[in-house]
């Protein structure tokens, strides 16, 4: 196969060697049950006890124990929402976002079939959190707050602390979805005040398939899989120990990143990209809050002509990226996100997002910038929005 350009690392990441390298022992070597009572599987429970640590010190948990173990950031966010409506169940209102991920949203929409009565709070033009509006729909009868803390399409980051703040002056529970934060930017929940945090290995260079949900001590807490009493009885199955010692390496190497410059020199190559092509392409428009955002996404939206297109083309020169449009029933609808944020029809339905990581190179970058403006011309020449343009 030819050289991929990977730029959609929001969508995925790279699994490194360095992490399969830790987890291969556990598969067929040390493949003991961490809950046996012999030796040979009791080993295990002490390496998800460092795996336990290493994930805490990434999110400044004071306690291993507030971190539970889960199979995908999914389950997290589902068993936090779940887990904050029926512990009180006196309460029948909760809040989320209008451009939160559907792991997120659908329990939302459900809850709302059930009789609670939801407010997805709003964002503007740039995609920043609607404070206004979410101050004014809070109330004493508001169980859950859950918020994302960057966003999957933009990169835009919320206000997370100043969110936590309000919804514990209403004594809700504070959950943020920090899937597109973690290992991005620093994420500390104490500074941030939550009482609850989903997180994914598979977006910082982890394997798919496994996921936290760090559990504030204190807060009341309802398991969603019920049965065995692995994780102190919150969350039942048998521990996935290769998958969460491969997250535990991930964690020890975004941790590093973090610290290291890493970050910096990926914004740097993103801001690259983002300016070359504003220069170089016209009727371009940059989606999101650019004073606020992770340091590896751009969301740019090429006008008069359609997303799915443009992916097209780049595929065929090995670059992979993301668009702002879902097909749905043959027609294609621009993203919720975008939708959210008032992007103008003719700009939404081209809009692409790259997303980058500390893999990504400067040739990657200059590769695509050398090869995007001729397909942006080729597809505008045969676009009929062009023409209305
Ligand atoms: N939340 C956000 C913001 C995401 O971007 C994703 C993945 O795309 C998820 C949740 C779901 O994560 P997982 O694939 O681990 O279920």
């Amino acid at each position: 196969m030819s050289r991929i350009i990977y730029l959609d690392n929001n969508a995925t990441t790279q699994c490194v060697p360095a992490v399969v390298e830790a987890m291969l022992p556990y598969f067929s070597e040390k493949y003991g049950n961490a809950s046996s009572m012999h030796n040979f599987g009791g080993e295990n429970r002490h390496v998800i006890d460092v795996a336990r640590h290493q994930v805490a010190q990434l999110i400044n948990a004071q306690y291993d124990d507030e971190i539970i173990f889960t199979s995908c950031a999914s389950e997290s966010d589902n068993t936090a929402v779940f887990s904050a409506v029926r512990t009180q169940p006196q309460k029948k209102h909760i809040i989320t976002s209008a451009v939160e991920h559907p792991a997120v949203m659908e329990p939302f929409r459900y809850l709302q079939t059930q009789g609670y009565k939801v407010d997805y709070i709003g964002v503007d033009a740039f995609g920043r959190f609607n404070m206004e509006q979410f101050k004014q729909v809070i109330s004493q009868d508001t169980a859950l707050v859950s918020v994302m803390w960057a966003n999957s399409e933009t990169g835009t980051i919320f206000p997370i602390a100043e969110i936590a703040k309000i919804a514990h002056e209403y004594g809700a529970v504070m959950h943020t979805d920090a899937v597109q934060a973690v290992g991005k930017i620093p994420v500390d929940v104490v500074a941030a005040g939550v009482d609850m945090l989903s997180l994914s290995a598979h977006k910082f260079h982890g394997p798919k398939g496994i996921g936290v949900l760090y559990v504030k001590r204190g807060t009341r807490f309802l398991p969603y899989l019920m049965g065995g009493h692995q994780e102190k009885q919150r969350r039942a199955g048998t521990e996935n120990v290769p998958y969460i010692v491969g997250l535990a390496k991930a964690a020890e190497l975004a941790q590093k990143r973090l610290s290291d410059g890493t970050m910096a020199k990926v914004a740097a190559l993103r801001d690259q990209l983002e300016q070359g092509i504003l220069q170089t392409i016209p009727d371009v428009k940059v989606n999101g809050d650019t004073a606020h955002r992770v340091p590896n996404t751009t969301n740019v939206s090429f006008g008069y002509i359609e997303g799915e297109s443009i992916l097209m083309f780049l595929n065929e020169f090995g670059i992979c990226a993301s668009s702002g449009s879902a097909c749905t029933s043959g027609s294609l609808e621009p993203s919720h996100v975008l939708r959210a944020m008032g992007v103008p029809f003719q700009f939404a339905h081209g809009s692409v997002r790259f997303s980058l990581s500390d893999q990504t190179t400067q040739a990657d970058i200059d590769t695509v910038l050398k090869e995007l403006p001729p397909i942006i011309e080729r597809l505008r020449k045969i676009s009929p929005f062009s023409r209305l343009a």
